[in-house]
């Protein structure tokens, strides 16, 4: 009767601890299992989109880092997405789109502008790993957006060589007549697009182009912490509901606005 008990006992035990296994012990990993080992670039933008809902919900899966860590030390990285963003201290991709170590190749410098330099690290993560994904993600409120839509005058050191990178994005949107919030926004998502044709210029983002990678422009909003995919014809923004003028887009609708 003892025995037959503990038999019991044990079977409980083990049925409990499968429980907890398939359910992540009540916490949700994506060491492995979220991520589908092979992802395209639609794919990775619902992963990002996902993540980016689990963000802004403040239910961020709970991770094994070292663990993480330790199965990119012996099977190697594989980042499903290169993230070009601002380096301002509120946009940290990983943590906006709640992502683990090895899922995103981040680029950032203030404004997200880019030269030859960055534009070779947007190329290593689409040449070397295959990133099905480029993102060039602005946000609302940035510093140096701001500041270059101010004209703010004696900036320091090579400071200057950034505003003037965005002048081309905030010239068009002073073109508008816009003022106060809506012309930084509009400032903002032009440097967005004009990044984005720049790296569209990269002979090897054109030819990954070609098998597959896709180049898309987004805006996190810093006050929701929503991500906003841009569509190549114009983007719904929310309280703007901004759509770009007709002149604005060039026959290649998805080229420079
Ligand atoms: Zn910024």
């Amino acid at each position: 009767m003892r025995k037959k008990a503990s038999c019991n006992y044990l079977i409980l035990v083990v049925l409990i601890i499968l429980l907890m296994v398939s359910q992540g012990c009540g916490s949700k990993s994506t060491l492995g299992a979220a991520r589908p080992a092979r992802v395209d670039a639609s794919m990775a933008k619902q992963l990002l989109t996902e993540g980016n809902a689990r963000f802004t919900s403040g239910e961020i899966l709970k991770r094994d880092l070292p663990k993480a860590r330790q199965a990119i030390a012996q099977n190697g990285q594989k980042p499903f997405a290169v993230i070009l963003t601002c380096s301002e201290s509120d946009v940290p991709a990983e943590m906006l789109f709640d992502q683990n170590l090895g899922d995103l190749l981040v680029v950032r410098t203030v404004g997200n502008v880019v030269d030859p330099l960055l534009i070779g690290s947007i190329e290593y993560g689409v040449e070397h790993y295959k990133a099905p994904l480029v993102v060039i993600l602005g946000h609302t409120n940035c510093g140096i957006v701001k500041e270059a839509v101010e004209n703010k005058e004696q900036c320091p050191g090579n400071i200057p060589n950034i505003k003037e990178k965005m002048k081309p994005a905030v010239e068009r949107a002073k073109e508008t007549k816009l003022t106060g919030t809506q012309l930084l926004r509009r400032a903002e998502e032009n440097n967005v697009w004009d990044v984005k044709s720049q790296i569209e210029e990269s002979h090897i983002i054109k030819q990954f182009k070609g098998s597959g990678l896709q180049v898309i422009g987004a805006m996190y909003d810093a006050n929701s912490g929503t991500v906003e995919w841009y569509e190549d014809n114009g983007c719904d923004l929310g309280d703007f509901d901004y759509t770009l003028p007709k002149e604005s887009i060039s026959e290649n609708s998805n080229e420079k606005r």
